[in-house]
């Protein structure tokens, strides 16, 4: 359970509240705001604000005075222009804020993305929360033989069981010395008077990296779906790629046009070199093209025909 009842009647109290505005509003991104969607076993990701609209990224790419928008084709189809060409600026008038709760480790992942803005949870400040990632038994895989940064078979029987129960005692056994160092219980008075106990700020430094932080992220359209393509992409490892996903399925309701031509022309597309263009249009041109006649690196042709499914 990721949210407390208090946390709960939190959100709830301010789903209540709603203002009359000028500004652009999307109802079914409105539907999402505030709630958290979970994610992993204590982790989520929730809408707290937006700016901005479909509507605004043609407003900018017109520069027009009022609304800007034609009609929802026209503005779809301007829209997969400018995300076709890399006209990346217009989509960088739309602005969105979340809240995520998250691993350490998925934290030191995600903060590489430097065009954000990053508020994350004080653990000099206050006292971090007993809660760590376990992963799920489908979830713990060996080490990939083909790929040294991916994942192979799922462990199974006594290795999973032991992995697991290693994974479990670590952490809590690391938590208990942290509450220990701290000497501060539950109600926040010392669990022992004649104790002063360690500062936050070095006690934490103790804690498993599957324990759970916080922060605020805000960014824009533009550096938000460059995340996404690298974060909800095969390639990028399953404990932040769930986080992705989550996301795009707010960008959706968020910017459908937008999110549609991403998934068309950024998601669903592949990059070709010079050089494998040229292998390409060898191939059509009914040449049996071998990777040793190819002028393409094994890796680059391994790639290619990955992309091609051949
Ligand atoms: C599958 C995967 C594996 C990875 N493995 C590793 C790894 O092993 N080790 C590692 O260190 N990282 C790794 N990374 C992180 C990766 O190298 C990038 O740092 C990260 O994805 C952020 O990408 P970005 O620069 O596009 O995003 P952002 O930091 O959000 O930047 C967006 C764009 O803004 C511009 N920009 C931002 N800041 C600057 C700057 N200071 N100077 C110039 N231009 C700037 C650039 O054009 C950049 O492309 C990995 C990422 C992925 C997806």
């Amino acid at each position: 359970m990721p949210l407390t009842e208090d946390q709960l009647a939190e959100i709830a109290a301010q789903r209540e509240a709603a203002q009359p505005t000028r500004r652009a509003t999307v109802p079914a991104l409105e539907t999402m705001l505030f709630t958290a969607i979970p994610l992993l076993d204590h982790g989520f990701v929730r809408v707290i604000d937006y700016m901005g609209d479909d509507g605004a990224i043609v407003q900018a790419a017109r520069v027009s005075y009022g609304r800007g928008t034609k009609r929802v084709s026209e503005d779809a189809g301007l829209i997969r222009y400018l995300m076709r060409h890399r006209h990346s600026t217009p989509f960088e008038m739309c602005e969105i804020k979340y809240h995520v709760k998250l691993p350490i480790f998925v934290a030191r992942q995600w903060i590489r993305h430097r065009m954000a803005n990053v508020n994350e949870y004080s653990a000099r400040y206050s006292v971090l929360d007993r809660e760590f990632y376990i992963p799920a038994p489908a979830q713990l895989a060996a080490q990939s033989a083909a790929n040294r940064q991916g994942r192979g078979d799922v462990l199974e029987g006594q290795e999973a069981d032991h992995v697991l129960a290693l994974l479990r005692d670590d952490a809590a056994r690391n938590y208990d010395h942290y509450v220990e160092m701290l000497n501060e219980g539950a109600d926040g008075g010392p669990l022992d008077d004649a104790r002063q106990g360690l500062a936050r700020e070095l006690a934490r430094m103790n804690l498993t990296l599957n324990t759970y932080t916080q922060w605020y992220w805000k960014t824009d359209l533009h550096n938000l779906l460059n995340f996404c393509s690298l974060r909800a992409d095969a390639h990028a490892q399953y404990e932040i790629r769930v986080y992705a996903e989550a996301i795009l399925d707010t960008v959706k309701a968020w910017v459908p046009a937008a999110y549609q031509a991403f998934v068309d022309y950024r998601l669903g597309a592949a990059n070709f070199s010079a050089q494998m263009l040229a292998v390409l249009r060898r191939m059509l041109a009914g040449d049996a093209v071998e990777q040793a006649t190819s002028g393409l690196s094994k890796r680059e042709w391994a790639e290619m025909m990955e992309i091609l499914a051949r």
